[in-house]
C-alpha cells in the first residue's frame, strides 16, 4: 500500500506507528465503504448484522441505512421467490416437502397447480412461464425464512414455536436461533436439508458410542437427538420418493 501500486489505487499509506487489528479493520471498512456500492460490500465482508454498524465503522452516521436495507430486502425477496419456485417445481415432479408444516405447504402448492390447470386457463400448464407461476407464489415467498436445516413459513406468529418458547408471540419475525423445526407447525424439510440432518445423525451416533456406561442422562439426551435426526432424514426420503413411486 505504501508503494506505487497502493498510490495508483488511491489507498492511504500505512503509518509507521504501532498498528492494532482493530485499527486495521476500521481502516479497511472505510477504504471499502467509500467506493461506489462499497457500503454494502463492507457490510457483507465484515459480516455485520446491521447496516448501522457498518456506517459507524465507515464514519458515515445518518447515511443510507434505509436505502441499503430496502436493497437487501429486495435481494432476499428475489432469492425467496426462486426457492419457492424450485420447491413448487419439485412438488410437480413428486418430490414433496417433509416436516410438521409439509401438509400446509403441499396444499398450497396443490391450489397453485389447480390455478395453472389447462382446463382452467387457456395456456397449457407446461407452457406457463416461470413469471406466471412466480406471480402466484409471491405472497408465500414473503413469509419464507431460512433456517440452517429447514424452511420456516412464518405465516402466523401465534403458531411459531420459537416465539412461544420465548414468550413473545407478537414479534413480526421468527427467532431462527431458537428454531426447533422438528416440532414447529411452520417448518418444512426438503432434500436440500437432508445432508445437514444426516451429518447431525452420524455425529450424534459417534458421540453416543464414545460415552461411558455411567453417563446415562447424557446418553438418553443424545439418543433422543439421534432419533429425531434419523426420523427427519427418513421423512425427507419418504416424501421425495412416495409420490414418484405412486405415479410409476
Ligand atoms: S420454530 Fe423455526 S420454523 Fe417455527 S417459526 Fe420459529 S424459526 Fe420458524
Amino acid at each position: 500500500m505504501n508503494g506505487p501500486d497502493g498510490q495508483r489505487l488511491g489507498l492511504a499509506a500505512i503509518p509507521s506507528d504501532r498498528l492494532t487489528l482493530r485499527m486495521l479493520r476500521r481502516k479497511l471498512a472505510i477504504e471499502l465503504a467509500y467506493r461506489p456500492g462499497g457500503l454494502l460490500a463492507t457490510k457483507i465482508y465484515l459480516h455485520h448484522v446491521s447496516t448501522a454498524t457498518t456506517e459507524g465503522y465507515a464514519s458515515r452516521p445518518g447515511g443510507a441505512q434505509a436505502e441499503l436495507l430496502a436493497e437487501v430486502n429486495d435481494h432476499e425477496q428475489q432469492r425467496n421467490l426462486e426457492l419457492v419456485l424450485a420447491e413448487f417445481r419439485n412438488y410437480q415432479q413428486g418430490i414433496l416437502p417433509a416436516g410438521p408444516g409439509a401438509r400446509s405447504l403441499t396444499e398450497f402448492f396443490a391450489s397453485i397447480d389447480e390455478k395453472l390447470d389447462p382446463a382452467a386457463a387457456p395456456a397449457p400448464r407446461t407452457q406457463r412461464s416461470d413469471r406466471d407461476v412466480l406471480n402466484l407464489l409471491t405472497k408465500r415467498g414473503k413469509v419464507l425464512h431460512l433456517g440452517p436445516a429447514n424452511y420456516c413459513w412464518f405465516t402466523a406468529p401465534s403458531r411459531a414455536l420459537c416465539l412461544r418458547l420465548a414468550g413473545t408471540t407478537t414479534a413480526d419475525r421468527p427467532l431462527i436461533g431458537m428454531c426447533d423445526s422438528a416440532r414447529c407447525p411452520q417448518a418444512t424439510h426438503h432434500p436440500c436439508h437432508r445432508p445437514v440432518w444426516a451429518e447431525h445423525a452420524d455425529r450424534t451416533k459417534i458421540f453416543i458410542g464414545q460415552l461411558g456406561t455411567a453417563r446415562k442422562t447424557e446418553r438418553t439426551r443424545l439418543q433422543a437427538d439421534f432419533d429425531r435426526a434419523h426420523r427427519v432424514v427418513a421423512e425427507i426420503d419418504d416424501a421425495s420418493t412416495s409420490m414418484t413411486e405412486e405415479s410409476a
